[in-house]
């Protein structure tokens, strides 16, 4: 018998369902780290890992030159940009800065001096990077008289990446078909370092520094800003109106120009750290290139193979592993699916947060609701099973003692007694019955043993129905008897070709069921048609009948039902798994229709046979 186990997966069709609710449960852990929702969490994980383990700290580069409020006060409110511009950049001019990146965009005319003041102050000024701006499909360029004095331009995007529209990274690289423009922050890089950008699709090389940064298939290249958490420092342009002399401390800078005043412009980026003007996103961004460390986004393929392991671990657990053992080391599993992404963090990879932890909670609950529910619901099957078994030994070797008795009192009173010839005779007669009776159960038991395990070639005589029914009727008929039954024969028509013996049993056991389970004075009609190239033996009885629940498991060995058990009759709940293989081995089926209390007709649907030799017939 087999049982299932536990602690041991065999590679059977129960380790296959296993593996198979387990590989489900992933698939949804695994989708659903596409969701909306999932992008939130990861994206919240990312900002609280990012503060946990927030960037190393260098030497900043950068400044950045605000035109805050109080200069837009001293110096004549917005109108007046392209003036402080010129301003900012006279000013600059004697403490060389090493570039000057202008955040703002300056595609229109404004009033003709003014232009010409700071196209005079550009043209003094080193490794100007000037804004460009996609607006509608359409590069929002610089006029080409303040263009022809930049050495660099790039775009200004910053925030419009994540569904929160925080920023966290920025793309390298814009484009529409026609015009393709690097980020500012990366053109400024480029001309400190004095070097050409050199692109694959995995990366872009500035000089010595490889940037991982792959082209995404949008065509823009992401790259995650390490924010630092303190802002860069900030020189006020009215300040430095003010006071000429702050400009020593811009020598050798990278200044970034722009615009942090919050009521001209709600220019403001939010950032792990919280909100930033948006000139400072791109001195951030510099400050990472400079930084030379980046975080790189886990590919789909090591996000997938890492959902794929801890989804393997947790059908391992459970599958080898049970009670608190294998709770414990769930726990384990889980706790180390909530640490992964920041480990891999902490080397600068990012891998999504969900994913594995959703893998982790759906792979471990779902198996270990397998193993509670399914394994444990099969384990007291298998117990019932045992138990059964052992009663249909216990049957078994009852019925055999039964005949073993008649032989050994019989031939105990022969040797002890001297008998005359009548009496001699009847008693060995009795011992040759019992003993032939006693061959004939073993050897029937041998048989469906071995014919279940397909050792056994099937005898092939032809025989008619007939025979086999009035054998049948002749050794039941004391039992049918005893009840006050009454078996009625209908045709008996047809022949089969097969093992007599084998089909004997099968029909004496339906036989005998449907007097067993049937109240006294109550008929039970046995008939035989033959219909085309088949043909229906039927044992239809007025007993106890069984419900459709029932049904379906009467076929299995030591099933029983709850009304056979009650009626008293003794039984092993083996005989009709033993007919159901003979008359499978025969090519044919059963075919049963019951109710409660309405009586029940199994029929036999057999190949019918033309060459049946047709025995004398035996009245009962
Ligand atoms: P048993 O030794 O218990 O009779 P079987 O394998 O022959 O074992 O039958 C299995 C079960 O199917 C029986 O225990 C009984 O519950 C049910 N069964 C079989 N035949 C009948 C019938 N004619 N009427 C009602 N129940 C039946």
């Amino acid at each position: 018998m087999r049982r299932p186990s536990l602690n041991k997966l065999t590679p059977n069709r129960q380790t296959f369902g296993y593996a198979a609710i387990l590989a489900a449960a992933l698939a949804v852990a695994i989708v659903s780290g596409w969701t909306a929702l999932a992008t939130q969490i990861d994206d919240a994980a990312y900002d609280w890992m990012f503060r946990l383990h927030p960037p190393p700290r260098a030497a900043t580069q950068s400044v950045i030159l605000a035109i805050d409020d109080a200069s837009l006060t001293a110096m004549g409110g917005v109108r007046e940009y392209r003036k402080m511009l010129a301003t900012a950049l006279e000013l600059l001019a004697t403490a060389h800065p090493r570039a000057v990146v202008i955040d703002l965009i300056l595609t229109d005319q404004t009033d003709e001096a003014e232009d010409g003041r700071l196209e005079g102050a550009m043209l003094a000024t080193k490794n100007l990077v000037l804004a460009t701006d996609l607006a509608n499909g359409q590069w929002q360029d610089p006029l080409p008289r303040f263009l022809k004095h930049a050495a660099g331009v790039g775009h200004d995007k910053a925030d419009e990446l994540s569904p929160d529209g925080t920023t966290r990274q920025i793309a390298l690289e814009e484009r529409t078909p026609a015009k393709r423009y690097w980020a500012l922050a990366l053109e400024a890089f480029r001309l400190v370092r004095g070097q050409r950008i050199v692109e694959s699709p995995e990366d872009l090389q500035i000089g010595n520094e490889l940037i991982p940064a792959p082209r995404t298939s949008q065509g823009n290249r992401l790259l995650r800003v390490l924010f630092t958490e303190d802002p860069i420092p900030e020189v006020s342009l009215n300040d430095l109106a003010q006071n000429p002399k702050l400009a020593d401390a811009l020598a050798g800078k990278i200044v970034f120009l722009g615009v942090t005043s919050m009521t001209a412009v709600r220019d403001r980026v939010k950032t792990p750290w919280g909100e930033r003007p948006g000139v400072e996103v791109h001195a951030q961004l510099f400050e990472t290139l400079e930084l030379g460390q980046f975080l790189t986004s886990a590919s789909d393929l090591a996000v997938l193979a890492l959902c794929l392991l801890i989804g393997a671990i947790a059908g391992l657990i459970f599958g080898f592993l049970s009670g608190w053992p294998a709770y414990l080391s769930a726990a384990a599993l889980l706790i180390s699916a909530h640490l992964a992404p920041y480990v891999f963090f902490q080397h600068g990879i990012v891998f999504p947060y969900f994913a594995p932890f959703a893998s982790a909670w759906l792979t471990c609950a779902t198996a270990a609701s397998y193993q509670h529910f399914v394994v444990r619901r099969q384990l007291r099957q298998s117990e019932t099973d045992r138990q059964r078994y052992q009663q249909a030994i216990h049957f078994v070797t009852h019925e055999m003692r039964t005949p073993l008795t008649a032989i050994q009192g019989s031939s105990e009173l022969m040797g002890r007694y001297n008998l005359n010839e009548d009496k001699r005779k009847q008693l060995a007669d009795m011992i040759n019955q019992e003993s032939k009776r006693l061959a004939r159960m073993i050897q029937t038991f041998l048989d469906i043993e071995r014919l279940s395990d397909g050792q056994m070639e099937l005898r092939r005589e032809p025989f008619s129905v007939r025979q086999i029914v009035e054998a049948c009727l002749q050794r039941a008929g004391p039992l049918a008897e005893r009840k006050h039954i009454h078996i009625a024969i209908g045709d008996l028509e047809g022949a089969v070709e097969g093992d007599r013996e084998l089909m004997e049993y099968a029909v004496f056991n339906l036989l005998t069921n449907s007097v067993k389970y049937s109240e006294p004075d109550t008929r039970v009609t046995v008939a035989c048609r033959v219909q085309g190239d088949r043909l229906r033996l039927s044992v239809q009885d007025q007993g106890i009948g069984m419900d459709s629940k029932e049904l379906r498991q009467i076929f299995q060995r030591f099933y029983r039902t709850k009304r056979a058990e009650e009626s008293g009759e003794a039984g092993t709940g083996i005989g009709l798994s033993i007919v159901d293989q003979i008359v499978r081995h025969h090519g044919g089926k059963i075919e049963v229709t019951s109710a409660p209390g309405q009586g029940s007709c199994f029929t036999v649907v057999l190949p019918a046979c033309s060459r049946a030799s047709q025995a004398p017939t035996v009245s009962v």
